[in-house]
């Protein structure tokens, strides 16, 4: 029997809606040489237009309308001009987290050819990990409250909220992800010389955690030092945890020190599979180029790889990912982001045409 996957598609805002074909685009040539199919859904909602017309990011039944599909495919959600980002933001793509469980949150850190990388000496290869940020409580966690409001005896709380199965199961992740690669190694972000009731506990459960990864070595830095070894030494990581401020830190630290952020893919994901996961780049809508057809394509193509991956068709994903790499080789074939001249679609359909 094929392997078949639905997908539901949510193209969003701006260039969202320009990039999107070309993920889809490598996503069926990857099915039609890697032989599964893939089942599309388009869903016209989650975007800011949407939200002019029916005063909603959604409509009341977007979960019946989305159904069981296997994987969200994003593009990118916003127009602040339309809509302010706290509203677009909040009831589309945070919802969605909240929704299916999506407690890790997932990017690649690599450096690619034809990016210009802002580290000296660095060239494609040195740099290569993955960023894993605790998704859906920690320092996010809006609780606390303001006491004496506006007068001079005012007070301000806002509490971290660690639980033992939501540290637990980012971790295991974690170290199930480095224990996949051949350098097996885990470097865990805290801060427990400063934060001194959370950040132990949540050294502790690494230490514990590892006990079931013997294979896996692994160590941890503060924060502050470890945004400083990010740009020194960034070489000399595989697979990084942290939660979710330190991961959010993070995760745009790392793909800035890899170059342009209209490369960089991420994955939303449920790995306990409860619930379908979501994909996209990680730009946003791009107000400022949108309608010009000239968006970098290649982290929305990216997470498709991602995506692939997720789905458990991994030659598939790597394939595309070297597409990508020797497509970016070409200068010729780059956007204008990488100082290239080419548009979106034909950088994309040259990715398309790399796979073979
Ligand atoms: P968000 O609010 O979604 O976090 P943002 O609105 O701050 O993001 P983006 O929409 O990602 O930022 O745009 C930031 C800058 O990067 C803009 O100048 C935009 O044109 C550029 N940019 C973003 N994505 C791409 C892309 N795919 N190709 C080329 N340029 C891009
Ligand atoms: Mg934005």
């Amino acid at each position: 029997m094929t392997r078949s996957y639905k997908i539901a598609v949510i193209p969003g805002d701006g260039i969202g809606n320009e990039v999107m074909p070309e993920g889809i685009r490598a996503l069926e040539q990857a099915a039609s040489l890697f032989g599964f199919t893939v089942e599309q859904k388009w869903h016209d909602f989650a975007h800011c237009d949407y939200y002019l017309k029916h005063g909603r990011m959604m409509p009341e039944d977007w979960k019946d309308q989305i159904g069981q599909p296997d994987a969200l495919f994003f593009g990118a959600v916003g127009w602040p001009a339309k809509v302010p980002d706290h509203i677009s933001l909040w009831q589309s793509l945070l919802l969605f987290r909240r929704e299916y469980d999506q407690y890790v949150n997932l990017r690649p850190v690599r450096l690619m050819p034809g990016v210009p990388c802002p580290l000296a000496g660095r060239k494609p290869g040195d740099i290569d990990f993955w960023i894993v940020r605790e998704n859906t409580e920690g320092e996010y966690s809006s609780v606390g409250g303001t006491m004496f409001p506006g007068t001079d005896r005012e007070v301000v709380i806002q509490e971290t909220v660690m639980t033992r199965v939501g540290v637990d199961r980012v971790l295991r992740y974690a170290f199930e992800l480095a224990n996949s690669r051949p350098h097996r190694h885990l470097t865990s972000a805290t801060k427990s010389n400063g934060i001194a009731v959370t950040m132990p506990y949540w050294d502790a459960r690494v230490e514990a955690m590892a006990k079931h990864y013997p294979d896996v070595r692994w160590d941890k830095y503060h924060i502050d030092i470890l945004t400083a070894q990010f740009v020194l030494n960034p070489d000399r990581f595989d697979v990084v945890v942290g939660s979710n401020l330190f991961g959010d830190i993070l995760s745009d630290l790392g793909p800035a020190c890899t170059g342009t952020i209209g490369i960089a893919p991420s994955g939303n994901i449920n790995p306990d599979r409860t619930g379908p996961s979501l994909f996209e780049p990680v730009h946003g809508s791009a107000p400022d180029i949108a309608g010009q057809g000239i968006a970098n394509p290649v982290g929305q193509i990216w997470s498709a790889a991602m995506m692939l991956q997720h789905l458990g068709e991994v030659e598939a994903a790597a394939a595309i990912v070297t597409a990508i790499e020797r497509t970016l080789a070409e200068p010729a074939l780059r956007t204008r982001d990488l100082k290239g001249n080419a548009d979106t679609a034909t950088c994309g359909k040259a990715i398309a045409d790399a796979m073979g």
